[in-house]
C-alpha cells in the first residue's frame, strides 16, 4: 500500500505542504506529476519555455529522488488517464496535493477527488502557494475585500510567524516508496522542442530586495527579484520569501500581498477570467483593430518605450513591471483594444504567467478591475520614459534603430488618443 503526492505548481522537495503531510502519513510515498494534454494542447508555440522549465525542474527533482532510492512517476496524458494508470500500477490509499485556485484546476480536482472516492481512495489538499487564501482575510462582515489597501492591512495584521514557518519535509524522507528510477517523457515525445534559455536562479536576491524602492521602477537595471517564474511553479517557497521580505523590505512584501490579493479575487470571483470586474466596463465600444494589435505585439507602435517592452517580452519571456503597465495602458487606452486580447498575448509569452496576477493587472490597467487606476488616468509614454528611462538605456537595448531616421512615427498621437479614450470610456460608463 502506498500514498501518492501529486505535484503541480509546487515543484520542490523542501518546505512543501502536501509533501510534508504525505511523508508523515503511515504509507510510503510515490511522487507523481501529469503533463496534462488539456493544458499542453492549448500552447501553440512548441518551443514554449515554460514547458522546458517544468521539464528541467522535474529532471532535477528526479536526481534528488533517485539518490534517495525513490523516483518520480510522470504521466503524459489527461489527469483522469494518469490516475487510472497509477491506481492500476500501485495499491493507492491516499492522494496528497496542494490547492490551486484557478477555475480549470478547481474543476479538475473536484472530478479527480470524486473518481478516487469511488475507488475508496481519499484526496487531501493543502494550502501551499500563498500565506493566506480563500476566506482567511475577510472584512468584519465576512465579505471578501475588493480594495487592496484595507486587504493588505488586514493581511499584515493577521500574519504571525506560524504562517511562514517552513514545513520540515526533511524529517520524514525515510518514507519514500523505493523503486527503480522511471523515465520522464522527453519534450520531443510530447511534441515540444527545447530552446536554450537561461532561467533566473531560484535564490532569493537579498541585496535587490533591500534596495527595492530605489531600483524597482528602473527597467534598464535588474532592480526586481525576477522570482516570478519560481513563485508560479513553486520552485521557491512563498514562506521563505515572505520571511525575507519581512526582515528586509516592506515595499517588496506589499508586492507579494498583491499576488495573494489577486489569487483571492480569482477564487471568490472566477468570472473575472472572461468578464470585467466592474460590469459596466463591458459596455466599452473597443475598436479592436487587428492591424493595430499586430503592431503592438511586434513592438512597432512608434513609441520607443512601448516597442522596447514588447520586444523584451517577445525575446526573453520577461517584461519589467513598469513597462508592463505602460504597454497595457497603451493597448487599452491609446489603441482601444479589449484588455482580453492583451491578457491572452501576455499569457502566451510570459515565463511568469499566472492567471490571477495577469488578469488582475490587465483589468487594473484597463480601469475595469477591482481597485483599478481611474479610467481617466492615461499613461503618457513620453513622460513615463522621461521619468523611468531618461538616458534611454533600456530603450536602446531593445530598439537599437531608435536614432535612425527610419524609426516609424507614432501610430497614434498621444493627445488625440487620450481624448478618444476618454470619450469612448465616458460614453460606456455614463449610461
Ligand atoms: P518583483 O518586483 O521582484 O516582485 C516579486 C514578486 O511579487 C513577483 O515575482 C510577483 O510574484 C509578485 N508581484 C509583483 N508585482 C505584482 C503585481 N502587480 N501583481 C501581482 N503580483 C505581483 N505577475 C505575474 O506573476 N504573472 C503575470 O502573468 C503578470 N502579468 C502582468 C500583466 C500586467 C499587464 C502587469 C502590469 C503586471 C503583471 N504582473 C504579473 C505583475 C508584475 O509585473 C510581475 O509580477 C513582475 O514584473 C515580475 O517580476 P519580478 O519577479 O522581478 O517581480
Amino acid at each position: 500500500v502506498i500514498n501518492l503526492c501529486w505535484f503541480r505548481r509546487d515543484l520542490r522537495l523542501h518546505d512543501q505542504a502536501a509533501l510534508y503531510h504525505a511523508l508523515k502519513d503511515e504509507h510510503p510515498v510515490v511522487p507523481v506529476f501529469v503533463f496534462d494534454t488539456a493544458i499542453l494542447g492549448d500552447l501553440e508555440d512548441k518551443t514554449d519555455r515554460r514547458v522546458h522549465f517544468i521539464h528541467q525542474t522535474l529532471e532535477a527533482m528526479q536526481q534528488q529522488l533517485t539518490a534517495a532510492g525513490a523516483t518520480l512517476d510522470v504521466f503524459f496524458g489527461t489527469p483522469e488517464a494518469a490516475f487510472d494508470h497509477w491506481t492500476s500500477r500501485y495499491d493507492v490509499r491516499k492522494v496528497f496535493t496542494n490547492h490551486d485556485y484557478e477555475p480549470y484546476a478547481r474543476e479538475r480536482d473536484t472530478a479527480i477527488a470524486k473518481r478516487l472516492k469511488s475507488q475508496n481512495i481519499s484526496f487531501h489538499s493543502y494550502k501551499d502557494q500563498v500565506i493566506f487564501e480563500k476566506k482567511e482575510v475577510l472584512k468584519d462582515n465576512g465579505d471578501p475585500y475588493t480594495i487592496f489597501t484595507p486587504y493588505s492591512k488586514r493581511w499584515l495584521a493577521t500574519l504571525t510567524p506560524f504562517y511562514y514557518k517552513p514545513y520540515p519535509v526533511e524529517k520524514y524522507t525515510g518514507n519514500w516508496h523505493r523503486q527503480a528510477p522511471l523515465k520522464i517523457p522527453s519534450l520531443k515525445t510530447m511534441g515540444f522542442v527545447a530552446e536554450q534559455t537561461d532561467f533566473p536562479p531560484a535564490d532569493i536576491p537579498e541585496k535587490i530586495i533591500r534596495h527595492y524602492e530605489e531600483t524597482r521602477d528602473i527597467p534598464a537595471i535588474q532592480g526586481t527579484s525576477r522570482l516570478g517564474i519560481h513563485l508560479r511553479f513553486g520552485t521557491l517557497s512563498i514562506r521563505e520569501l515572505v520571511k525575507t521580505a519581512l526582515k528586509d523590505n516592506d515595499t517588496f512584501l506589499k508586492e507579494l500581498i498583491w499576488r495573494e490579493f489577486f489569487q483571492m479575487i480569482l477564487w471568490h470571483f472566477p468570472e473575472v477570467t472572461h468578464a470585467s470586474f466592474k460590469k459596466e466596463y463591458d459596455r466599452i465600444a473597443w475598436r479592436n483593430n487587428e492591424k493595430d494589435f499586430e503592431r503592438w505585439c511586434q513592438g512597432q507602435t512608434g513609441y520607443p518605450i512601448v516597442d522596447a517592452g514588447m520586444r523584451e517580452l517577445n525575446t526573453t519571456g520577461f517584461m519589467h513591471n513598469r513597462v508592463r503597465m505602460i504597454t497595457a495602458s497603451f493597448l487599452t487606452k491609446h489603441l482601444l483594444i479589449d484588455w482580453r486580447w492583451g491578457e491572452a498575448y501576455f499569457a502566451a509569452k510570459l515565463l511568469d504567467y499566472d492567471l490571477a496576477s495577469n488578469n488582475g493587472n490587465w483589468q487594473w490597467a484597463a480601469g475595469c478591475g477591482c481597485d483599478a487606476a481611474p479610467y481617466f488616468r492615461v499613461f503618457n509614454p513620453s513622460l513615463q520614459t522621461q521619468k523611468f528611462d531618461k538616458q534611454l538605456q533600456y530603450i536602446r537595448r531593445w530598439v537599437p534603430e531608435l536614432d535612425e531616421f527610419s524609426y516609424p512615427a507614432p501610430m497614434v498621437e498621444h493627445d488625440v488618443a487620450r481624448k478618444r479614450a476618454l470619450e469612448v470610456y465616458g460614453k460606456a460608463l455614463s449610461r
